[in-house]
């Protein structure tokens, strides 16, 4: 092509990187690529190896190890035996190398760019331009978090060997959220990347080699899902992180809900991108680009349903379709490309199916003119309208280059369809009306939220879902809390006594006929009776029958949940009001102390005395969680592009709360007084063998202005209970001190909705304890982070 005719058509001429570094990399390691546990580069023992094909010409670039049980254990094994030294060297010894880590990736930051195009098939210029300086900014941010532990966060400690599986769509970005905090906070690791992706790991491993890290530190296993489900069921593992599917989540939440495994989930998403009539249109058209087609789609947040205000529905769609005939797709080490090759020809075939049945379910279908290469796995841009929002592609993540566009008239309407999803993951907000994108920010329910912008990442910003998108932070200080435990829950004690006595009333129910009491349930302000007409003996320690409460069942469950969504209008009262509502009901509680404190005797057969503790305890309880009403704040992400990252802590919604058996009063308080402080309202299932603290509290609330509907109580079986507010779609969170089995069922039966759950597997803190009942720790399991990302300065 001559100067001439370049100038003449604009045209783009190829601009190849070279791949020559990589190629010999490749070429060094051959015949088979190895892992790398225990610092050592060992072959597997299963002697089996799968192929790592490029995706943009199906050749073939190595073969990697796929690693069996045997692997796993091996490296779990150098893991842990590595474990003690890591944590003895402190956070300034663990801060040290993570810079060195930082930096050497910076060194080789265009081997692992060109390594991660040729094996992924993302563009080159994403890799690095994105992917690879967000690794190194990941590593340099955490290093600063283990110089800080011991400032930060003296009250917790590192969990142990953590288990960490990764995806294919970030195969570096995705290790460097992993390992780095869980080495800042002094845990050891053991990561699988996904089996298409394994090459940069293992160039991430010989980082590590040469900075000398101590051996089993890292530990880097490749092989597939079978591999994975080892790793999840290895009972050394104390922790494991896992970025994937929301079907794959669910199997590993329900593969660890007996065991106290700790576990994060970075789910899927469908994530909506809404455009307001007055946004800024060619911004716009950019934000598109750059939601659903960088790294061809295949993101967890990307921006793939478009919702566009109807008024300025058809022009936008015009510019869109004019944007997409100039993409450019290709050869991912071809810099002037815009799109590269979908990982693998199962997934490119994932997303012809769902496309396919887009057309069948009547959308409109549109592509560019032009032809995609044919020797690769190459998908087009594409872009549905007309698409009906409960239809399939509207609802399934497809994981391509795919955007469904729907309209919208109103913002309470944009909001209604933001929100109609399983998940929760991101959404950005179109709009040149500040007071528009805050207010809309709020009502939809993701964990990211882009104002005027979209896809933007940084390791000072947690990231992370709200319902199917899955739990737990990556980023930030509250991805930390991932990877620590409180120092004092190995003083919590197992549950023994209080269980005994539970089995003996309920096996004298509707036994003994001289009661004093008789209580129903508190459902919206008021008092109902059980639905199934059943009422349950309460026994005092000594087995003497002290009163009767309702035995809840499925449909009591139903209509306290009713009930604590129509109150959730809680969630927008100021924190002040809140504080003042907690005050006024901690004196109301006072004004009645010797009746509560003769009540806790009657029940523990203890002296009023030492019941009267339990009574200033629960006062004082009361009072901490008013103070923290309003104190709990927010914060803002110092991240380093031109926004602020405002961090909000809003409330989970509605919780069930399944109360301890032992100190009745205090226990109820403890768990339901944090929550409703930070906005939530509740469905609580108190103590089992001394419910009447619980439900003598129905006069106080209801002198206390606490309005109808935010505390809902339910007696009755706990663990049948807590099942079923596990199971409720409608119930946002649950928390439950109980039995270790107990515990097992509700995480187990939590899996279904990905609900957050907090369990205690049967050991028990001691409710007096002020150290066993750090208010922090309550707050930051009532909340979940927000992340919304403002413009901001120059
Ligand atoms: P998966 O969830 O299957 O894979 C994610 C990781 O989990 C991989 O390392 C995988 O191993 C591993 N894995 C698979 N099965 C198990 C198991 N039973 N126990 C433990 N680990 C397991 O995602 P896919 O790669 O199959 O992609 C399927 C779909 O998931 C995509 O179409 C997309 O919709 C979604 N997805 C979402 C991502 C996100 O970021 N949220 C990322 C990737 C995919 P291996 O790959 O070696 O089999």
């Amino acid at each position: 092509m001559s100067v001439a005719s370049i100038f003449e058509t604009m045209e783009y001429g190829p601009a190849p990187e070279s791949k020559e570094m990589a190629e010999k990399w490749l070429k060094d390691r051959k015949p088979n690529l190895k892992q790398f546990i225990n610092g050592k580069w060992v072959a597997p023992k299963s002697k089996k190896y799968m192929v790592s094909n490029n995706p943009c010409s199906q050749k073939k670039l190595a073969s990697v190890p796929l690693s069996n049980k045997a692997d796993v254990n091996d490296a779990v094994n150098a893991a842990d035996k590595a474990l003690s030294g890591w944590v003895k060297l402190g956070g300034h010894g663990r801060a040290r190398y993570l810079y060195a880590i930082a930096r050497q990736i910076q060194k080789h930051s265009r081997l692992f760019a060109v390594l991660e195009s040729l094996d992924n098939g993302k563009p080159v210029r994403e890799t690095r331009d994105i992917d690879i300086p967000l690794v190194a900014r990941h590593f340099y941010h955490h290093a600063g978090w283990a110089q800080l532990q011991s400032e930060k966060l003296p009250e917790y400690k590192e969990i142990g060997v953590v288990g960490q599986i990764i995806p294919w769509n970030f195969p570096m970005l995705m290790l460097s959220w992993k390992i780095a905090p869980a080495l800042a906070m002094g845990n050891t690791v053991v990561l699988k990347p996904a089996e298409f992706t394994s090459l940069t790991a293992l160039l991430f491993a010989e980082i590590c080699e040469q900075v000398g890290l101590p051996d089993g530190v890292v530990n880097i296993i490749t092989g597939d899902g079978a591999t994975g489900a080892e790793m999840v069921n290895h009972p050394k593992i104390g922790k494991i992180a896992f970025t994937g599917s929301t079907e794959v989540g669910k199997i590993i939440r329900r593969a660890t809900a007996d065991t106290e495994k700790k576990i994060s989930l970075e789910l899927g998403g469908k994530s909506p991108f809404v455009v307001f009539e007055d946004a800024d249109l060619d911004s716009v058209v950019e934000g598109v680009v750059d939601a659903i087609w960088f790294n061809q789609g295949q993101v967890c947040c990307a921006g793939s349903r478009l919702l566009v205000q109807e008024s300025i529905a058809e022009k936008l769609y015009k510019k869109i379709r004019s944007r997409m005939e100039k993409l450019r797709i290709g050869n991912a080490l071809d810099k002037g490309i815009d799109i590269g090759a979908i990982v693998a020809p199962v997934q490119l075939k994932t997303i012809e199916d769902l496309v396919q049945k887009g057309v069948e379910e009547g959308a409109e279908l549109w592509q560019p003119s032009w032809e995609c290469p044919s020797d690769g796995c190459f998908y087009p841009p594409t872009l549905f309208t007309n698409v009906a929002p409960a239809s399939l592609i509207a609802q399934e993540e497809i994981f391509g280059p795919v955007l469904v566009a729907m309209s919208f008239r109103t913002p309470e309407e944009a909001v209604m369809l933001a929100n109609n999803t399983r998940y929760g993951l991101a959404a950005s907000i179109w709009t040149e009306n500040i007071n528009l994108a805050l207010d809309i920010a709020p009502k939809i329910k993701a964990g990211t939220m882009w104002i005027n912008c979209t896809n933007m990442f940084d390791a000072a910003s947690g990231f992370g879902g709200y319902r199917e998108s899955g739990f737990g932070r990556e980023g930030g200080i509250e991805g930390l809390y991932e990877y620590v435990k409180l120092k004092v829950e190995e003083e919590f004690k197992p549950e023994q006594k209080q269980k005994e006595v539970a089995e003996k009333a309920s096996a004298q129910k509707n036994g003994l006929p001289t009661i004093d009491k008789t209580a129903k349930f508190y459902v919206g302000g008021k008092q109902q009776r059980p639905d199934g007409g059943y009422m349950q003996n309460v026994l005092d320690t000594k087995g003497n029958v002290i009163g009767q409460v309702g035995e809840g069942n499925r449909k009591d469950i139903r209509n306290a949940v009713e009930a604590a969504h129509a109150a959730s209008k809680w969630a927008n009262a100021t924190a002040h009001n809140r504080a003042q509502v907690l005050y006024y009901l901690a004196e109301n509680l006072e004004a009645r102390a010797d009746e509560f404190a003769e009540r806790i005797s009657s029940a523990l057969n203890q002296s009023t005395r030492k019941s009267m503790q339990e009574v200033e305890a629960s006062i004082e309880r009361i009072f901490i969680y008013a103070a923290f009403a309003d104190k709990y704040d927010s914060h803002v992400h110092a991240t380093p592009y031109r926004n602020v990252t405002l961090a909000m802590k809003e409330p989970l919604g509605v919780m069930g709360i399944v109360c301890p058996n032992e100190a009745p009063l205090l226990g109820f308080i403890s768990a339901v007084i944090p929550a409703i402080a930070m906005g939530n309202t509740v469905v609580a299932i108190p103590s089992e063998t001394a419910p009447l603290l619980a439900t003598d509290l129905y006069q106080v609330l209801e002198t206390s202005d606490v309005p109808g509907g935010v505390i809902n109580i339910i007696t009755g079986n706990k663990d049948e209970l807590s099942k079923v507010l596990a199971n409720h779609d409608d119930v946002d969170g649950l928390w439950y001190f109980g039995s270790k089995e107990g515990s097992t069922k509700v995480q187990f039966a939590a899996a279904e909705n990905m609900k957050r759950t907090w369990v205690n597997f049967g050991r028990n803190r001691d409710w007096f304890n002020p150290k066993h009942v750090t208010p922090e720790y309550f707050l930051r399991h009532a909340t979940q982070i927000k992340n919304i990302w403002v413009p901001y300065g120059e």
